[in-house]
């Protein structure tokens, strides 16, 4: 561990709640291995001062900031600027510190793309994709995939209006995009044959573990991967019974390292060695 002093630099992550946060471990592991004098620590924040706080950080001298639920896009309008990637998703994950202010980046969509990409070797190209969801999570995921040259992302979503918004996004990247309720007898279909199923919703997050997305696993066959962006339990019953049907999967903790490496390069220029980092984090999570 370092020892905090007067050149130590501020770094840390504001939401609420934050009890169950595993960026400070991870970030700090990150600040560890590479012997940098820098710190990362959680800050609990209420809606009714996030303003104050943001001005705050900065007159601290704080040097990047991660940014969580529930702020991630209340927040942009307390910025200097943000980037064109987090303009399109319409949330912030990463504040840059610059001359002029704090600058908003989002990393979750890039390390969605890095987790798949890098843990499976999955070639985004010419795919036809499902994603339950159409929340925040579902944006990033979307978009992102959506620049890597997919076919065709098909959102299932309880709420219509959220997932036709997400849709029109994605049609402007020039991927094609169609929208469904659970009810939709489509869904069976797609549950078949499409390649990748990502679900975005927090159905199955503990304590909740019993659930998942009303879609039948039956369904499913070798050759889909399944990935669930949950990361408590890391392995829901989604992807339990994918597994079950010989499916590949992968849960969330990839992303949730992925996001966290990216926001640390952005402020350190540094690359964090990912060695012992994902046990380090189950670890934590089973205690
Ligand atoms: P969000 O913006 O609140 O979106 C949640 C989505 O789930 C919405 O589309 C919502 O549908 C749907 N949903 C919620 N409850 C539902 C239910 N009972 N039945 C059907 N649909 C339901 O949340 P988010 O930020 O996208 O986060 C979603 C999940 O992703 C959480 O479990 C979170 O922990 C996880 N996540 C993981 C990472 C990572 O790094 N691994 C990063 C971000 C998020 P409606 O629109 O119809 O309400």
């Amino acid at each position: 561990m370092i020892e905090v002093n007067g050149n130590t630099k501020l770094t840390g992550i504001i939401g609420n709640p934050l009890g169950h946060s595993l960026s400070p471990l991870m970030q700090n592991t990150f600040f560890d291995t590479l012997g940098l004098n820098s710190i990362y620590i959680p800050l609990k924040v209420t809606p009714e001062n996030l303003e104050q706080v943001i001005a705050g950080l900065w007159a601290l001298g704080f040097s990047g900031v991660n940014v969580t639920i529930p702020y991630k896009e209340e927040i942009i309008k307390y910025l200097t600027g943000i980037t064109p990637e987090a303009e399109i998703i319409g949330a912030v994950n990463t504040l840059i510190r610059k001359e002029d202010g704090f600058w908003g980046d989002n990393t979750d969509g890039r390390g969605f793309i890095n987790a798949l990409t890098g843990e499976t070797g999955w070639v985004p190209k010419d795919k036809i994709i499902v994603i339950l969801g159409s929340g925040g999570s579902a944006r990033a995921v979307g978009i992102s995939l959506a620049y890597r040259g997919v076919k065709k992302i098909f959102l299932i979503n309880r709420n219509l209006k959220k997932a036709a918004e997400l849709a029109s996004t994605i049609k402007r990247l020039g991927v094609s995009a169609e929208i469904l309720d659970w009810e939709n007898p489509l869904v069976n279909k797609l549950t078949a044959e499409s390649d990748l199923i990502i679900n975005t919703t927090p159905l199955g997050m503990k304590p909740a573990n019993g659930q998942m997305p009303p879609i039948n696993t039956e369904l499913m066959s070798p050759g889909q991967l399944i990935v669930d962006l949950i990361y408590n339990p890391l392995e829901t019953r989604l992807l339990r019974e994918a597994r079950g049907r010989g499916c590949r999967v992968q849960n969330g903790l990839g992303m949730l390292i992925h996001q966290g490496v990216l926001s640390f390069e952005i402020w350190t220029g540094r690359r964090p060695s990912l060695a012992g980092i994902k046990s380090k984090l189950e670890a934590a999570l089973n205690d």
